[in-house]
């Protein structure tokens, strides 16, 4: 008998332990009561009277449709009119579509591109008052009608990101619904600030440094407790072409990277891989991780793991036309094609020949929030996707790569009520996706 008995009372403890956190923050008398500045959705129904609707489905519009919302889920959608009294939102001349879906983000950056600005970040804002950046950012991307996020790392910044989503969660500031990564991991040695200072000046490190595959799992461990949504790893760094191949130097070890992947997926969750050439997307793409990210070059042979994996790709390539236009302004020349980025259109466009999935994600952050991550749907365009094909990428394509597609992504009945609306058609303009005039989220409009 006794030898039993520690295992109940253990368990009792941690029983009463987990209530006791949980009591933290529900609204008992003496529990801290902080401003809400998102009020709950009104309990409705609100009737949204849309020009067009962009639904997310089909490839076209739908003349004088009505959403039907009641409190934060979408109730009824159809050409239908609002009874008498009703509260409704009148949008008579502009085009509804689901809240975007931005899937590659960095919240905690402020623009990393031109000199100095990364290591400023790291060297000379605390965390605190990069978490009060994070919180702009993150009112920025909604108001770019982006209603869901997923932040691809804090750049130093810890896990800060896990509580700026749970602050909007909780309805203290506003923002999208975010999925997280906290630290992401390199190498020793691979990743800034270390290798950029002198030896014996101790520096800030963007990333967890891990090796070794034991080290690998205990990290996987340790970022999963802290909250995180996903693990981001950097599979590749530096780069060099030739032959119109863009290859890369693997950071990990195949076996390291396995034990990430495994132990990742063990604990239900998934692994997004920043890899951007030739050996670090196939070593990604070989230990099975489940978004590759940016994808600069990627060799047929790994498309076609990447289909048969049902791996997904998070092409970047604005960033590299943002280089190439704040480079030609300070230079007062005009911005050149870089020969990295029609390898980038060429990936590109067999990614979406060979029926890749294709997500989209910009690496906002790393070029300043004050202007629209929406703006590389015109290069997704531009590169042979159909308009709705790029506004599905950003839309359905994004929920499914994030598993939300059963509340997000389309504007369908029972889905969340994240709605937004611009004028014009963006599908003969997809470059009106830029000026959103309206975001509603979880049924509490935001912007009108
Ligand atoms: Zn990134």
């Amino acid at each position: 008998m006794l030898k039993w008995l520690p295992i109940p009372f253990c368990l009792f403890s941690l029983v009463s332990g987990f209530a006791l956190a949980q009591n933290i923050g529900e609204d008992t008398d003496n529990a801290p009561r902080p401003v809400k500045l998102v009020p709950p959705p009104p309990p409705g129904p609100v009737y949204i009277r849309c020009g067009a609707l962009f639904g997310g489905k089909s490839d076209q519009l739908e003349q004088n449709m009505v959403i039907v919302v009641e409190r934060d889920r979408i109730k009824q959608v159809g050409k239908l009119s609002p009874p008498a009294g009703a509260q409704v939102i009148d949008l008579p001349n502009l085009t509804c579509l689901p809240g975007m879906v931005e899937s590659h983000t960095h919240v905690f950056l402020q623009g990393d591109r031109k000199p100095g600005q990364y290591d400023a970040q790291l060297l000379k804002q605390s965390v605190a008052y990069r978490t009060i950046e994070a919180t702009t950012a993150a009112h920025a991307a909604l108001d770019w009608g982006f209603t869901t996020i997923r932040d691809l790392e804090t750049e130093g910044a810890g896990y800060a990101d896990v509580d700026v989503r749970n602050a909007i969660n909780g309805r203290l500031i506003w923002g999208p619904r975010m999925q997280v990564v906290g630290r992401a991991m390199d190498v020793t040695g691979a990743y800034p600030l270390q290798p950029a200072y002198a030896w014996d000046v101790p520096v800030p490190i963007g990333v967890e440094t891990v090796d070794g595959v034991e080290g690998a799992r205990k990290a996987v461990r340790e970022q999963l407790s802290h909250g995180v949504d996903w693990i981001k790893i950097y599979a590749d760094r530096s780069g060099r072409i030739h032959d119109n191949i863009l290859d890369t130097i693997p950071t990990f070890t195949l076996d390291e990277l396995r034990a990430i992947v495994d132990e990742t997926h063990r604990e239900h969750r998934r692994v997004a891989a920043h890899a951007t050439g030739l050996a670090g997307v196939h070593n990604a793409v070989e230990a099975g991780v489940d978004t590759v990210e940016h994808g600069n070059y990627i060799s047929p042979e790994d498309m076609k793991t990447m289909v048969a994996k049902g791996i997904w790709f998070v092409p970047t390539p604005y960033v590299a036309e943002y280089d190439a236009e704040w480079r030609a302004q300070r230079a007062g020349t005009q911005p050149q094609e870089s020969p990295g980025l029609k390898i980038e259109e060429n990936t590109f466009r067999r990614a979406l020949q060979a029926g890749v999935k294709i997500a989209f994600g910009t690496d906002v952050g790393a070029f300043e929030w004050d202007m629209s991550p929406a703006r590389q749907l015109i290069t997704m365009v531009k590169w042979g996707m159909t308009p709705a094909q790029a506004l599905r990428a950003a839309t359905i394509r994004g929920s499914e790569l994030m598993q939300m597609q059963n509340d997000i992504g389309t504007v369908e009945a029972g889905k969340y009520a994240d709605i937004i609306a611009v004028e014009g058609n963006p599908l003969s303009d997809i470059s009106v996706m830029q000026k959103i005039t309206f975001v509603m989220k979880g049924g509490v409009v935001f912007k009108k």
